[in-house]
């Protein structure tokens, strides 16, 4: 306790010694820690999480790009980010204040309206939405807060004013502007450069500089800045967004492991200068790739990229997130057969358990009860190791593997032909993994289930209209009643019917 306190003070000095700006380590905030390490790129290891208030954490994902529709890649990242999302929530209590900036202008969506002859902010508008539904398909959680840059513009702008103000930025001969990275010494601390980026701008004053505003280029969108017109640099748009919603300091800024560098180096410099703090986030989370077979990355300039309603006719959104579980957050994940067989099989060996586990603990031909000390230290066990390995970086496969070992287990008791019956371990152990898994973000029913239950309603609610526009016809009373009864019925199974319109419509009302 005494060494820790003593690094801690000769920490501290070597901190305050510093001047602003020249820090290149991770540094500890202030704080609680909630016993969960994650690992940082600027400190090179797992680092522990220490928020200001124990149980709020501000948390931001940098958003897609809404040019074109998404793909498996994407999906992989952002389901990943939804897990340890859920983690932090529900295992370890944390509310998180979660944003997501979309970038709505950009190169890309310039070019696609150009050439489907239409309006940037059309195109814009059309893939942000199919952005969200593909995202609600997968089952992830929408950010409670969601930024576009073209409605931050002027909170983007003051953001570059300032730095252009403190000198960190200069304005370039065509009307950019530049982040100055040699008045930033830190530069680098994500990802330590070796190679000299080449520069592709005459007016930059060093190969590092990068755009936080470009000049406005003849039939091009663009807005009036102080300096003149133009629109924002990608990276600029992040620090702004997040600086407008979280403040000088955010604890997880989160996104693919490609947007380590440059985007993340870049959004990390310019914040730390616009606020005149050494450190802006406190926990950057990586996400590892989605590799095709043969280490092959998915991108759209490959042309090998897979839409998710196209993932979503072979496989469930469960099976997909299972995937997601096994492979930790931070590695690459290659999808294969053979990997998502794996996933569909382990989803299996836990729903059958679940429905074996029902109608064992409820079969009417057993008459007493035992307890099984063995299978109940197991749970315990199990308990415990989960919630270590998800203090450790978020280790879900770990978890997976030792919800699969328990259920084996559980199997085989059950299995057993023997006049014994263990319907308080069965039970507390279906609830144990139900409850992990569901806390994963997993909905554990087959969709194709949903979708029969689903074409049930639908098929009984056009039924009963007909019935009912037919009885009002006839001013059959009793047909009427029959069909209010039905209504009523439906009700009480929370759904709700409409008669208002021509053609009735129903909700789920839980
Ligand atoms: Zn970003």
């Amino acid at each position: 306790m005494q060494k820790n306190l003593s690094m801690f003070v000769r920490r501290l000095t070597h901190v305050c010694s510093l001047k602003p700006y020249k820090e290149t380590k991770w540094l500890m905030p202030n704080g609680n820690p909630i016993g969960v390490y994650v690992y940082n790129c600027v400190a090179g290891q797992r680092v522990p999480v220490i928020l200001n208030d124990p149980h709020i954490a501000t948390w931001y994902s940098c958003g897609p790009t809404v040019y074109d529709s998404a793909h498996i890649g994407h999906a992989s990242c952002y389901v990943k980010l939804d897990i340890v999302q859920r983690i932090l929530t529900s295992f370890f209590n944390i509310k998180l204040v979660t944003a997501m900036g979309i970038t709505d202008i950009d190169d890309k969506i310039i070019k696609k309206a150009k050439e489907t002859n239409s309006d940037f902010r059309t195109v814009a508008k059309q893939y942000e939405h199919e952005f969200w539904l593909d995202l609600s398909s997968l089952n992830i959680e929408k950010p409670l807060i969601i930024t576009r840059v073209s409605d931050h513009m002027n909170t983007i702008e003051s953001f570059v004013q300032k730095l252009v103000d403190s000198e960190m930025a200069y304005i370039a001969g065509d009307g950019s502007v530049y982040f100055d990275t040699d008045k930033f010494p830190a530069y680098g601390k994500l990802e330590k450069q070796q190679e000299t980026v080449e520069s592709n701008s005459t007016d930059k004053r060093n190969a590092m500089d990068f755009a936080v505003w470009k000049g406005e280029k003849p039939g091009e969108p663009s807005w009036q800045a102080s300096w003149g017109k133009g629109r924002p640099g990608w990276h600029i748009e992040c620090s702004a967004m997040v600086s407008k919603v979280f403040g000088s300091q955010i604890d997880f800024h989160a996104g693919g492991i490609d947007l380590r560098f440059p985007h993340h180096e870049n959004e990390e410099a310019q914040s730390c200068a616009f606020h005149g703090t050494r450190q802006w986030a406190n926990y950057w989370i990586h996400v590892g790739h989605l590799q095709m077979k043969g280490d092959t990355k998915m991108s759209k300039s490959l042309k090998n990229t897979i839409s998710i309603p196209k993932l979503l006719e072979s496989f469930s959104a469960d099976t997909f997130r299972m995937a997601c579980l096994t492979s930790h957050y931070r590695y690459s994940i290659e999808y294969s057969d053979k990997v998502m067989k794996t996933a569909e099989d382990n989803l299996k060996k836990f729903k059958f358990f679940l429905k074996d586990a029902f109608n064992y603990v409820n079969d009417n031909t057993k008459t007493i009860g035992y307890y099984n000390d063995k299978l109940l230290h197991e749970l315990q066990t199990a308990e415990e190791s989960i919630l270590e390995a998800l203090k450790h970086d978020f280790d879900t496969a770990k978890c997976v593997t030792t919800l699969l070992s328990l259920v084996s287990s559980a199997n085989k008791l059950m299995k057993t032909d023997s006049s014994e019956y263990y319907p308080v371990p069965i039970t507390l152990i279906a609830e144990f993994v139900t409850s992990i898994l569901q806390k994963f973000g997993l909905k554990l029913h087959e969709s194709s289930e949903e979708a029969v239950s689903d074409s049930l309603i639908d098929t009984l609610v056009e039924f009963r209209h007909t019935v009912r526009l037919n009885a009002l016809s006839r001013k059959d009373k009793e047909l009427l009643n029959a069909c209010d009864i039905v209504r009523d019925k439906m009700k009480s199974i929370k759904v709700q019917i409409n008669d208002s319109n021509k053609t009735p419509s129903w909700v789920f009302t839980k």
